[in-house]
């Protein structure tokens, strides 16, 4: 249904109650519709919105796919990489994510994502800053930036070749004696460090947190 067709008295359902499904609730609701959101669980934020690091990454934010991906993805799948689990390998849904995938991984393809993804993440930001001022909200998310540390060169290259490309210059790269410079707590590792990005605009906070406050307030 079209929003010039909608009326006041319609229910729009969302399914999950993490923060994607409470916060796409407050923006409906904003909007003046009835809105109830369903969850599988007792509550809201019980999912991986519960315990994720509530990093709110935006200056290096990029897409998944890329040239590198598929390499990855051949790794989870012969459960070579602990942190991927795959399951449901028979169901043809999972294949034809897989194939679409392999069609965004070209550096092209790349490129265009990681640019639509910096914006959306840009804009999101903002939007939940917004929204924490707007409910009024105790003020849980931190604005002072990130400080993000690596011991692998390649993975360190691939993160600012990327920055060049897309930062909005807001991603200061920092050498292994700059990163020390600006945190020197971290010289007892320093052998262990290649860089590190410090991204401004970075924040942070508790999403689980953030996700039952938001649902409080609109209950
Ligand atoms: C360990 C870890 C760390 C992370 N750290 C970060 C981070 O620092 N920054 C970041 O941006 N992202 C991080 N993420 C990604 C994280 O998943 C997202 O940030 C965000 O929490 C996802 O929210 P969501 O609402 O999409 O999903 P969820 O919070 O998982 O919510 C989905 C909800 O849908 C419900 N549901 C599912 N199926 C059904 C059904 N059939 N019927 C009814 N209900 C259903 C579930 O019960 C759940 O409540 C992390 C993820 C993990 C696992």
């Amino acid at each position: 249904m079209s929003d010039a067709t909608r009326t006041g008295s319609d229910l729009i359902i969302v399914i999950g109650a993490g923060v994607a499904g409470i916060m796409t609730a407050y923006a409906l609701a904003k909007r003046g519709l009835n809105v109830a959101v369903i969850d599988a669980l007792s509550g809201p934020a019980e999912m991986c919105s519960r315990a994720n690091a509530g990093i709110i990454a935006v200056g290096h934010a990029k897409a998944w796919a890329g040239p590198g991906a598929p390499a990855a993805m051949i790794n989870a799948f012969a459960g070579r990489d602990p942190s991927v689990k795959v399951t449901r390998l028979t169901d043809p849904t999972l294949w034809r994510w897989g194939v679409e995938f392999l069609l965004n991984c070209s550096p092209s393809a790349h490129r265009r994502n990681t640019d639509k993804l910096q914006r959306l993440s840009r804009y999101s930001r903002d939007l939940a800053a917004a929204a924490e001022v707007e409910m009024n909200l105790p003020a849980e998310i931190r604005h002072q930036g990130g400080l993000y540390l690596f011991q692998d060169k390649a993975q360190f290259s691939t993160y600012v070749a990327s920055i060049e490309d897309h930062g909005d210059g807001s991603v200061e790269v920092l050498g292994r004696d700059a990163l020390i410079a600006r945190e020197p707590g971290l010289s007892g590792m320093s052998g262990r460090l290649v860089g590190g990005l410090f991204s401004a605009t970075d924040s942070v906070g508790d999403c689980r947190l953030f996700t039952q406050r938001t649902t409080a307030y609109l209950n």
